[in-house]
C-alpha cells in the first residue's frame, strides 16, 4: 500500500480479507490444489491443513491422494502421512467420479458464490468486533440478530437473556447478595460468569469443538461481541448449529449442578445436531414449507417400476450410516441393505451419498425402472437441479449421470413419517454396520429391547 491509503482501497483490502477468510477449493479432481498451503480442508479453521504431513514434497498436489480408478481417496496413503484427525476429515470430503475440476467456493454462503451481501455482513460483524466494548448501537444491532435468528423461540430467548447477562450465573447471584460459592462447579478454575461458562471453560470449548463444525471459541472476544459475529452469518447451519449448542451447554450445566447429571461434551453436541436436524427438517429453506411432491404411483410412473425408499443417520460417535430398501410396484419386498463408512460428514451430505450409494445398488441388481424416495428435500431439489448447494452440487451430478443410464429413474421427495422403513434400516446399520437382508428386515423397537436376532 502507498504512503496514504485512501479510503476505497483501505475498503478493498477489508473485503479481501472476508473473500479469503471464507473462500476455500471444493475438490473435484484434485489437480489444483497445494496439499500443504491451500485451503481445502472443511472441516478445519481456516480450511488449511493444521498438523503437517509426513514425507510431502511441498508442491505435493491433492490428486495424489486420490484414486483415479477407483474414484475415491487413497486411504491408506492418507493414514499413513497424515495426523489421525486430519486424515478422517480428509476421507471424509465426497468424492464424485465424474471428473470434475476443483472450484473455489464461498464456504459461507448456501450456493457457494461469493455475493456482495455475504461479504458485507462479515466485514460488518468484524468491524463490530474491533469495537472497544458494546455500544448501545451495537446492542441495538445484536437484538435485531438475535430477533431474526433462524432458530427456536426457547433459544431466542436464552441468547436474548445471555446478551442482557441476566441469567443466574454464580457470579450473577453473588452480585445479588447471595452468600455462595462463586467458582465454576464445572472446571473449577474461575467464577461461574456468562463469558466464562459459555466461551472460557473447558467444558463450552469441548461441546464446540465436538460439534460437526469443529468449532474453535475465539480468544479475547466477549460474548456479545462473538454472538454477533456468529449471528451476522449468512450460513443458517452454521448459526444454528453454534446456538443450539450454546443452548444445550446451558441447559446441562442446570442437570448437572440441579440434578448430579453429568454429560459428556460429545453427547452433548451430537444432541445439539440432533436438535438442528430436527429444526430442518421442521422448516426447510428460505422458510417456505416444502412443496411436497408426493406423486402417486402410476400415475406418471411406469407399471413395473420399483421403489427404493433411503435414509441416512448419524453414529454417537459421527460415523455415517445408510440404509435402504428396494419394493416392487405391489409393494413386495425385495431387499434392504445398510452401510456404515467411517466418515464424518455433515447430515445433507450423508443424505445425499445414501441416495448415490442406493442408485449404484439399484444398477448393481439391474433394476432399470426405479424411484427412489427420500425425505431429503434440500438434497432431492438439488438432485433434480431445482436448487443448487455448492457442497452438494458434485455428487447432485454424480446421481444424475447415474440416473441417466437406467431406463426410469427418478428422485423424489417423501414426508419423514412415510420412509420410517428406510429409516429402520439404516438404526439396524448402526448395530450391525453394512450387511444386506434378503427378506424382512427386524424392526429396531425389538432389537433394542430384546435380545440381538442373529445375524446369518
Ligand atoms: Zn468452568
Amino acid at each position: 500500500m502507498g504512503y496514504n491509503p485512501s479510503y476505497a482501497w483501505r475498503s478493498i483490502m477489508g473485503a479481501r480479507e472476508v473473500v479469503e477468510r471464507g473462500a476455500r477449493w471444493q475438490i473435484g479432481n484434485g489437480e489444483k490444489v497445494n496439499i500443504l498451503k491451500d485451503r481445502w480442508i472443511p472441516g478445519n479453521n481456516g480450511f488449511k491443513l493444521l498438523y503437517g504431513a509426513n514425507n510431502l514434497k511441498e508442491n505435493a498436489r491433492v490428486c495424489d491422494l486420490i484414486d483415479r480408478d477407483l474414484g475415491g481417496w487413497k486411504k491408506e496413503v492418507i493414514r499413513e502421512k497424515f495426523s489421525q484427525e486430519e486424515a478422517k476429515m480428509i476421507v471424509s470430503i465426497p468424492l464424485s467420479r465424474i471428473p470434475t475440476d476443483d472450484k473455489i467456493i464461498w464456504h459461507f454462503e448456501k450456493n457457494g458464490e461469493y455475493s456482495f451481501k455475504t461479504a458485507y455482513h462479515a466485514t460488518c460483524a468484524q468491524k463490530e468486533c474491533l469495537l472497544p466494548g458494546p455500544s448501545s448501537h451495537s446492542n441495538q444491532n445484536l437484538w435485531q440478530l438475535i430477533w431474526r435468528a433462524p432458530i427456536l423461540n426457547r433459544q431466542r430467548n436464552f441468547l436474548w437473556c445471555v446478551a442482557k447477562n441476566i441469567l443466574p450465573t454464580r457470579g450473577n447471584l453473588l452480585k445479588k447478595g447471595i452468600s455462595l460459592d462463586p467458582v465454576c462447579p464445572f472446571c473449577s478454575a474461575e467464577i461461574e460468569t456468562m463469558q466464562h461458562l459459555l466461551m472460557d471453560c473447558v467444558f463450552a470449548k469441548q461441546v464446540l469443538f465436538a460439534s460437526p463444525l469443529s468449532y474453535r471459541i475465539p480468544a479475547n472476544v466477549g460474548v456479545n461481541q462473538w454472538l454477533q459475529t456468529v449471528l451476522s452469518c449468512c450460513d443458517d447451519g452454521y448459526v444454528q448449529f453454534i446456538c443450539f449448542c450454546l443452548y444445550k451447554i446451558w441447559d446441562t450445566r442446570n442437570l448437572g449442578v440441579f440434578q448430579n447429571k453429568r454429560c459428556c461434551p460429545i453427547a452433548v453436541a451430537s444432541g445439539a445436531v440432533e436438535c438442528v436436524q430436527e429444526f430442518r427438517r421442521a422448516n426447510p429453506v428460505n422458510g417456505k414449507k416444502a412443496s411436497v411432491t408426493v406423486r402417486r404411483l402410476g400415475e406418471t410412473f411406469p407399471l413395473d417400476v420399483h421403489i427404493a425408499q433411503v435414509d441416512a443417520g448419524i453414529t454417537w460417535n459421527g460415523e455415517a450410516v445408510f440404509g435402504c430398501l428396494f419394493k416392487s410396484h405391489s409393494l413386495v419386498f425385495l431387499l434392504a441393505a445398510s452401510k456404515k463408512e467411517s466418515i464424518e460428514v455433515e447430515a445433507s451430505l450423508a443424505e445425499m451419498m445414501a441416495i448415490r450409494w442406493c442408485i449404484q445398488l439399484a444398477v448393481e441388481l439391474k433394476l432399470d425402472k426405479v424411484v427412489f424416495q427420500s425425505d431429503a428435500q434440500v438434497v432431492v431439489d438439488c438432485i433434480n437441479s431445482i436448487i443448487s448447494i455448492a457442497v452438494l452440487e458434485p455428487l447432485a451430478a454424480e446421481c444424475r449421470s447415474l440416473l441417466s443410464g437406467v431406463t426410469f429413474g427418478s428422485v423424489i421427495f417423501i414426508p419423514r413419517s412415510c420412509n420410517s422403513e428406510a429409516h429402520n434400516i439404516v438404526s439396524l446399520g448402526k448395530l450391525y454396520g453394512s450387511r444386506t437382508w434378503l427378506c424382512n428386515p427386524p424392526v429396531i423397537d425389538s432389537v433394542v429391547s430384546g435380545e440381538l436376532p442373529p445375524l446369518s
